[in-house]
């Protein structure tokens, strides 16, 4: 298939690992963190880091919007469906994240709230198109990347006078949260090298808004598309950066990133939502700036008003050590849950649900096993 078998040719992969071993100073360690949850599922789906030199280790960052939507925000999904009644249309991997007191929206759909599970933006306004006696909310999360269609929701759901629909709005930013983690490096913060930078998301943003990357933290910046190749190539580019001593924002992904973005969807998010004063993160705490709500123009949308719901309590489970593995100074296998208590089929924490959660990543394809020991491998997700 054209743009994937050939970034994921074995001998072009090979070959490119070779390159970066011999281009690694063996004086030296690389600490390259992947921004974004998609690119820690490339890299351990298609076995990137057992590749890599020995001193050259990718540190998982915090881009994976189930993960680091704060329990409290699910506490009031939940409240939303129960104590008003609404229909609540959300994304499957949302259905089984833990909220707090042992619930998740799964378990409030078996207990009777009409909580339905969505593919797209375009299934709740279906949704609300044929019960018009509903009031059905979205609840919409995600980077730059979902948040255009969720304006396109809106603007449809206002254009035709859908006021049986609104949006729970968790849209989140993905420069402020990369900006409070290059800040947090210290003794008690995680240590890089430099930055993959997330591809979906850049699509829409562009490169530019990581320039202030370099400026201020003197790193370098690659983005990175999403396939093994990809990844390849970019830590390569990263590698070389880091031994001339130079920073500065490089785009690896150039079949679908430009400097500036897509200006249609900007224009679009813009219009419809407004940057929030503060918004917490799992794992990162208050972030100032780095939260949407919808506009004022579109309050009428906005299911905070519209539903009202006291504050979550956001109580993690204890022992999930998911907001230290978001902050990158923890691997999941350094979690005491990790493959005991806390697996796909009994997670304990966002991490080990969500298709970016870095802890699924580890448990999906078994590259936590010591070498030697019976892998757990998918047909197909095996190493070059
Ligand atoms: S292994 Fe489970 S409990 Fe531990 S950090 Fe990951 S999701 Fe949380």
């Amino acid at each position: 298939m054209k743009y994937i078998d050939e970034f994921r040719d074995g001998g072009l992969a090979r070959k490119l690992a070779r390159t970066i071993a011999m281009e690694a100073d063996p004086a030296r360690a690389y600490r390259l963190m992947e921004f974004c949850g998609g690119h820690t599922h490339a890299i351990y789906r298609y076995g990137v880091q057992d590749l890599m030199p020995d001193n050259l280790k990718f540190v998982h960052g915090p881009g994976c919007p189930v993960c680091v939507l704060p329990m409290a925000r699910i506490d009031q999904a939940i409240a939303m469906a129960v104590e008003h009644g609404v229909t609540l249309c959300t994304y499957g991997d949302l259905m089984r994240v833990p909220a707090s007191e042992r619930r998740s929206l799964l378990k409030a759909k078996a207990g009777g709230a009409d909580i339905r599970m969505i593919y797209s933006t375009q299934d709740a306004l279906t949704i609300a198109r044929r019960n018009r006696e509903r009031q059905v909310v979205l609840f919409a999360i995600g980077f730059e990347t979902t948040t255009p269609p969720t304006a396109v929701a809106l603007k449809v759901a206002r254009a035709e006078g859908l006021g049986n629909f609104s949006v729970f709005c968790n849209h989140v930013l993905t420069p402020p949260a990369l900006k409070t983690i290059l800040a947090s490096a210290g003794p008690d913060g995680v240590q890089l090298d430099g930055i993959l930078g997330p591809s979906h998301v850049s699509t829409i943003i562009g490169s530019r808004p990581y320039e202030f990357v370099p400026a201020a933290f003197a790193k370098p910046v690659v983005i990175a598309g999403f396939e093994p190749l990809d990844v390849m190539q970019s830590t390569l580019m990263l590698v070389r950066q880091i031994n001339a001593h130079r920073c500065t924002v490089e785009n690896q992904y150039t079949r679908a990133v430009t400097r500036d973005g897509n200006a249609k969807a900007q224009a679009l998010m813009d219009e419809v939502f407004a940057v929030r004063e503060r918004f917490e993160w799992r794992g990162l705490g208050y972030l100032p700036a780095s939260a949407l709500r919808l506009a004022d123009a579109y309050a009428d949308f906005d299911a905070e008003q519209r539903f009202p719901v006291a504050p979550g309590h956001g109580k993690e489970i204890k022992g999930c050590e998911c907001p230290s593995v978001l902050r990158g100074t923890m691997e999941p296998t350094d979690c005491k849950l990790f493959g005991t208590v806390c697996t796909p089929e009994n997670p304990m924490g966002a991490c080990m649900v969500s298709s970016e959660g870095a802890c699924a990543a580890y448990w999906s394809y078994g590259r936590f096993r010591k070498k030697g020991s019976e892998p757990i491998m998918k047909k197909g997700s095996g190493p070059f």
